[in-house]
């Protein structure tokens, strides 16, 4: 602010007492109507000057009485529209200047760019209205938006966000789109994908084979959903498989057809009136749902709905999303009122985006194929979130939340976080932004891959930054490892559950050694094992291990995460010197992994908690094999019922080479007894996550003796567990200590790139 005092202390030109400012704003300030907002403002005060937007921002310049100026600043921070951000203000008195208006000026290109690209978002209540209006011009019209609504993210290909940078460069306004594109006073002044039935997108309907069907493209669609056919959408981020979410027979045949046995679908409802008919719906719930950012909430179901069982069965909880675009809204406007509605991938693969790529992959599976000729650049899938402990958490943060920044303390160097293996997602550090893409998916497959490829590319492009790092797992096999290894750019690998913590820190803008309990699947651990269960001592600069779960082996490596049983047996195998006889074993081919226990072949050492969840859910025959991850745990919490048992199991907490050991073989112990004397799977679960609770607090009360230390920060997969993380935490803030936990960020590996990059800037200092 140097540039302030000094052009202060000279006399500036100034006409009839009048003063001139320019105002750089940075922030999400282009494409969410900023520059008509502030061109009303202006008019409105009767102050003369430009507004523009650049690479780095808008640039602002008004002049007039000083006492206008200052109203007109303030009023520019108090009243933005509901979509904008700003970030920062450099304001400066320059010379007055000879002019009569105030005028929105064309876009400067520049050379560093630093604004802020705002999300695809939800159609507005304006533009709900006009579609459904027989006499507004976009009556039913598919793409209707305007600068409160609609697609940004998914159709950017470059900043500026100018039309011509977006995939609507290929469409010529009408006349009469043109005129409100220009307007300052127009809902649509400068929306980029304006557009209407005479000169922007349209729908294309076809049939399983790829052949045109007749009609009106929505009419017949909606027909064909409500008897029964599986039609794929194409959507803002990518392909949907829609079907009727009341129809037993649909659903079976788009689980069969889609290859997806049991993880749950998420539905889509025509308004919240129905959502209120099938789930409960708190005050924090509606404004989820009703949110600009629109994701699929993850609600309690009530016992009475009439959905079609498979749609999420054996789950106390349902995926609801509200229609987010016009085509959406348009689908619900006959008798159908809740549709399946789920990424159009094969599992664990990202969405499909582009309507060859549909009809190819998607043929098979999809009954029809509901098109259209907007480009869409960047796949992005459906965000789902749930409300714990006062708080709206992401599970998985992608479509409305992304490209938001997740603001840091301070800013850095460019680094880039490459994220895990599952779940993964990429983190750009550009400045005090984190930049955390969308969901890629599972990066076995190789689809997902090429996905990563492209993010990874267009966030560096979008924001004009290159890494000076590039972060990644210390799992030499993982892909994003490899990757990371073969670019021409310094690498750093970081421990897995180092990151989740950070990753908790940095979200909270926490920058002090913490007590850090992380509780997820799996981890490549500094000594070569697979962690999970630790309680990790430290910081961004380093963490010490102060206390994991005991190691249990994992018979058959890898293959025992899909099949618990497996994990049941290694657990009994080191924890009771008999080995009992319980009902999972039926059938199973014990002998054989008996053997490799006994001599320790394809065996690897864990202390994973999500798999000491998954072998406990096991041993009580709730699953012995699962086909997505989690399956085995969802189930033992459901077991619950909602409830923690009073009494806990016996377990252990022992010193051994300067590291607490949670023993839970005690547990184990105990379990298989009182499985042997019938007791319920219910009660032993109940009592499984009461024991795990007290372990918890016991150990986190000695980590805090032994460091002085009372923040704990919560963070790893196995936290999606509503039953274990509400309880623990309340225990923990009733017991004095401050607990951080995840919400912006995914406590999950989707979380994982974000503490990557921040721990990677810290080392290049
Ligand atoms: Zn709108
Ligand atoms: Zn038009
Ligand atoms: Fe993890």
């Amino acid at each position: 602010m140097a540039g302030v005092a000094r052009k202060k202390s000279v006399a500036l030109l100034s006409i009839q007492g009048e003063t001139r400012r320019r105002l750089l704003v940075n922030g999400i300030v282009q494409g969410v109507g900023f520059r008509p907002f502030v061109y009303r403002l202006a008019v409105g005060q009767g102050l003369t000057g430009f507004i523009r937007n650049t690479a780095s921002g808008v640039a602002i310049e008004v002049q007039g009485r000083a006492a206008l100026l200052d109203s007109f600043c303030g009023a520019l921070q108090s009243e933005l529209p509901p979509l904008a951000r700003i970030e920062t203000i450099e304001e400066r008195v320059i010379d007055c200047v000879a002019e009569e208006s105030f005028v929105i000026g064309d876009s400067t290109a520049g050379s560093e760019v630093e604004t802020l690209i705002p999300p695809d978002i939800a159609l507005c209540d304006d533009c709900r209205r006009e579609l459904l209006d027989p006499a507004n011009r976009r009556f039913r019209y598919p793409f209707i938006n305007c600068t409160n609504c609609g697609p940004r993210y998914t159709i950017v290909g470059r900043l500026p966000y100018d039309r011509p940078s977006t995939s609507m460069h290929s469409f010529t306004m009408c006349p009469e789109c043109e005129r409100e594109y220009h307007n300052p006073l127009d809902r649509r002044f400068h929306a980029q994908p304006n557009a209407c039935a005479v000169c922007g997108p349209s729908l294309l309907l076809l049939d399983s084979a790829g052949k045109p069907l007749a009609g009106d493209a929505v009419v017949e669609a909606v027909a064909l959903l409500e008897k029964g056919m599986i039609v794929a959408l194409k959507g803002l981020g990518g392909f949907h498989l829609a079907v009727d979410a009341r129809n037993e027979a649909a659903v079976q045949q788009l689980r069969e057809r889609k290859g997806r046995e049991a993880k749950p679908f998420a539905v889509m409802m025509r308004d919240l009136a129905v959502v209120k008919r099938f789930c409960e719906v708190s005050d924090d719930e509606r404004d989820a749902l009703i949110s600009p950012e629109a994701p699929v909430v993850l609600l309690k179901k009530r016992k009475s709905g009439a959905l079609a069982p498979s749609v999420a069965p054996d789950n106390d909880r349902l995926g609801v999303m509200l229609p987010y675009t016009p085509l959406h809204t348009l689908l619900f406007d006959g008798c159908l009122d809740v549709l399946v509605m789920t990424s159009a991938n094969f599992s664990e693969e990202p969405i499909v985006n582009e309507n060859d790529e549909a009809l190819s992959r998607l043929t098979g599976i999809a009954d029809a194929f509901l098109l259209h000729n907007r480009p869409i650049y960047l796949k992005c899938d459906d965000s789902v979130t749930i409300h714990l402990a006062g708080k709206l958490r992401q599970i998985r943060r992608s479509r409305g939340y992304v490209p938001a920044p997740i603001s840091l303390c301070k800013a850095g160097a460019v680094v880039l976080g490459t994220g895990g293996e599952l779940k993964n997602t990429v983190t750009l550090l550009k400045g005090a932004h984190a930049l955390m893409s969308q969901h890629i998916g599972d990066m076995k497959n190789f689809e997902a891959y090429r996905h990563f490829e492209q993010v990874v590319a267009h966030l560096q492009h979008l924001f004009q930054a290159t890494p000076e790092l590039i972060v990644h797992d210390l799992h030499p096999a993982y892909i994003t490892t490899q990757w990371a290894e073969r670019q021409q750019i310094p690498t750093l690998g970081v421990q897995h559950h180092h990151a989740h913590l950070v990753a908790c820190l940095a979200e909270n803008r926490v920058d002090e050694p913490t007590i850090g309990l992380i509780l997820d699947g799996t981890g490549y651990g500094t000594d070569g094992t697979i962690w999970g269960g630790e309680v990790l001592i430290g910081d961004v600069a380093g963490v010490e291990r102060f206390a994991s779960l005991e190691s249990m082996p994992l018979p058959g490596g890898d293959v025992a995460v899909m099949q618990p049983w497996r994990l049941a047996l290694g657990y009994l195998h080191r924890s009771c010197a008999n080995l009992p006889d319980l009902p999972f074993m039926q059938g199973r081919n014990i002998e054989q992994v008996l053997e490799l226990l006994d001599k320790r072949v394809n065996v690897v050492e864990t202390s994973s908690c999500g798999r000491l969840f998954d072998a406990v859910a096991a041993l009580c025959n709730l699953r012995g094999d699962i086909t997505y991850e989690g399956e085995a745990a969802i189930a033992l919490m459901h077991a619950a019922g909602g409830i923690v048992g009073d009494k806990a199991f016996r377990y252990e907490l022992r010193e051994e080479n300067g590291r607490w050991m949670m023993c839970f073989s005690p547990m184990i112990q105990e379990i298989v007894a009182v499985l042997q004397h019938g007791i319920s799977t219910s009660e032993i679960s109940q009592r499984f996550h009461r024991t795990l609770i007290t372990c918890f607090r016991d150990i986190i009360e000695k980590a805090s003796k032994a460091t002085g230390l009372s923040t704990v920060a919560l963070s790893g997969g196995v936290f999606q567990n509503e039953l274990l993380f509400i309880t623990l935490l309340h225990e923990l803030q009733q017991a004095g200590y401050r607990v951080l936990t995840h919400a912006h960020v995914p406590s999950n590996d989707g979380g994982l790139s974000l503490g990557q990059a921040v721990i990677g800037r810290h080392v290049l200092g």
